[in-house]
C-alpha cells in the first residue's frame, strides 16, 4: 500500500562529474518507522539526503515523498532536517536556546519578540520533546554540542514535522551523551507517530534504538528491521564496513 510510505527512492543513480556516488539506489521507507541510515564516511548518505529533499537532482531514477514525485511536492511543513551544516550555525551569535528553536516557525531571527501564546507554547513543547526547557534562555553558544543539536532539532519540530531527517546529529557528542541522545531521539520517535531518519557512519549503539536499518554504500548493501539486522551475519556487516562491527544482541551464530 503506497499510502504506508513516507519516502520512495526508485532506481536512484547520481554522480559528481566522473564519480559515481550513488548507484541504482531503491528504497521505500514506511510511515512511522525509524530507520538508521548508516555506512562509512564518503557512502553517499548526505547525497542521497539532498535528492530525497529535491536540494540535488539524481541523473537518474525518482524520488517520491508521501507519494507525490519530489519536484512536484510542496508540503514541506510535514518534513523537518537538521543538516550536517547546523554544526556550522554561528553559535557565537547572540540568540537564546528559546530563540534558536522559535526560528522554525519563521525561517528568520528577530521576530521572536511577537510570538502569539500558541506560538510560545509550541516552542516549549518542542524544548520539552528534546529535553532542553531548563536551558531555554541559555545562549546557544554556552551549551555543549549535543545539547545544541538538540537545539536544531526543536527548530525543526516546532512545526510538528510528520517526517524528521538527522544528518549526522551526534558528530562531536561523546558517547554517554549519544546513548542518551540516541534514548531522546526514540522517545521522539515514540511520542510524535513520526517518520524518522538518522544518518550516522557510526553503526555501533545506534541499533538498539531504531527500527529499521539501511546500510549504503554507493547501493543499498542491506535494508530491514533491526531483528532482521541483528541476524544478518556480522561477518557480512564487516566487510560492508572494512573493519570489525559488534552486532548487538546478537545471539546465535550464523550458520
Ligand atoms: P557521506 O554523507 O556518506 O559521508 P557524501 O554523500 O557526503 O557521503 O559524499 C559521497 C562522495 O561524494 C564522497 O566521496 C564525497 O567526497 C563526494 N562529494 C560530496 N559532495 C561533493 C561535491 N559537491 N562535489 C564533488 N564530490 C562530492
Amino acid at each position: 500500500n503506497g499510502n504506508s510510505i513516507a519516502i520512495r527512492v526508485d532506481d536512484l543513480s547520481f554522480h559528481y562529474g566522473d564519480k559515481n556516488v550513488l548507484q541504482h539506489v531503491t528504497m521505500e521507507i514506511k510511515k512511522g518507522s525509524f530507520l538508521g541510515l548508516v555506512g562509512p564516511n564518503g557512502s553517499g548518505k548526505s547525497t542521497l539526503i539532498k535528492c530525497i529533499l529535491g536540494l540535488q537532482k539524481p541523473q537518474q531514477g525518482q524520488v517520491y515523498l508521501f507519494g507525490e514525485k519530489v519536484n512536484k511536492f510542496n508540503d514541506w511543513d510535514k518534513i523537518g532536517y537538521v543538516s550536517q551544516k547546523a554544526n556550522s550555525f554561528n553559535t557565537a551569535f547572540p540568540a537564546t536556546a528559546f530563540e534558536v528553536v522559535s526560528m522554525g516557525l519563521f525561517g528568520k531571527v528577530g521576530l521572536f519578540r511577537f510570538l502569539k501564546p500558541s506560538d510560545k507554547k509550541k516552542v516549549w513543547d518542542a524544548l520539552k520533546s528534546v529535553n532542553m526547557d531548563k536551558s531555554a534562555h541559555q545562549n546557544i553558544g554556552e551549551l555543549s554540542g549535543g545539547q545544541q543539536q538538540r537545539i536544531f532539532i526543536a527548530r525543526a519540530l516546532v512545526s510538528d514535522p510528520e517526517l524528521l531527517i538527522l544528518d549526522e546529529p551526534t558528530v562531536g557528542v561523546d558517547t554517554e551523551s549519544t546513548e542518551s541522545f540516541y534514548k531522546m531521539l526514540k522517545d521522539l520517535h515514540h511520542d510524535n507517530n513520526m517518520t524518522l531518519v538518522l544518518v550516522t557512519h557510526d553503526v555501533g549503539v545506534m541499533t538498539s534504538y531504531v527500527t529499521d536499518v539501511a546500510c549504503l554504500n554507493k547501493q543499498v548493501h542491506f535494508h530491514g528491521n533491526t531483528k532482521e539486522f541483528e541476524e544478518s551475519s556480522s561477518d557480512k556487516m564487516s566487510a560492508f564496513y572494512g573493519h570489525h562491527v559488534h552486532v548487538l544482541h546478537h545471539d546465535h551464530e550464523q550458520k
